[in-house]
């Protein structure tokens, strides 16, 4: 059984997100989802709501399943059973950023392998970073979400309905 994390902090979880599941699921027989909630860091979504959306997205995915941390996550990768961390690039930032994370993993433990998918160019420029700016402007985000989140999201905003539609 090839088991592996997915962390990040999915705030919401985007399309780019979903692409990156999907296609982890042809490498693993088992993806586990990993919402770091991080206390000095405020988020936009509850870890309640970000766990809720992943779920629903994958509800017809038994090989998927979320989960909640607040430890370092080779410690939570080695709790939930997972011998790989699946991570996503989207440009060359991120790549840099994503290298001192893997030294690091690598020296609290060298056990755990980090796996890397390049982004399609579809959903490349998509971060929760930038989702959440749409949001708070109540702009679009058809392209950016799945439906189920746009849906209760445009809930939130005055007349359920975004602002340049
Ligand atoms: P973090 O706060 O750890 O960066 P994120 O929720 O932003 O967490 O992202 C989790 C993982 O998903 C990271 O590996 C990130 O690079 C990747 N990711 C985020 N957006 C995309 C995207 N559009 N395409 C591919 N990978 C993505």
């Amino acid at each position: 059984m090839q088991r592996a994390l997915f962390p990040g902090s999915f705030d919401p979880i985007t399309l780019g997100h979903i692409e990156i599941i999907q296609r982890g699921l042809s490498l693993f027989d088992e993806i586990v989802v990993g919402i770091g909630i991080n206390t000095s860091k405020q988020a936009m979504f509850s870890p309640e709501v970000r766990q809720r959306w992943i779920e629903i997205a994958f509800r017809h995915e038994p090989r998927v399943r979320v989960a909640c941390y607040s430890s370092l996550t080779v410690l939570f990768a080695r709790e939930v059973g997972a011998q790989f961390i699946l991570r996503g690039l989207r440009s060359a930032p991120d790549y840099e950023y994503e290298r001192n994370i893997d030294l690091l993993n690598k020296q609290l433990d060298p056990n755990i392998e980090t796996f890397y998918l390049l982004s399609s160019p579809q959903t490349s420029f998509v971060s929760s970073t930038l989702v959440r700016e749409v949001i708070r402007f109540r702009g679009r985000l058809e392209g950016l979400l799945p439906p189920h989140i746009i849906e209760d999201i445009y809930k939130l905003y005055p007349g359920g309905k975004p602002v340049t539609a």
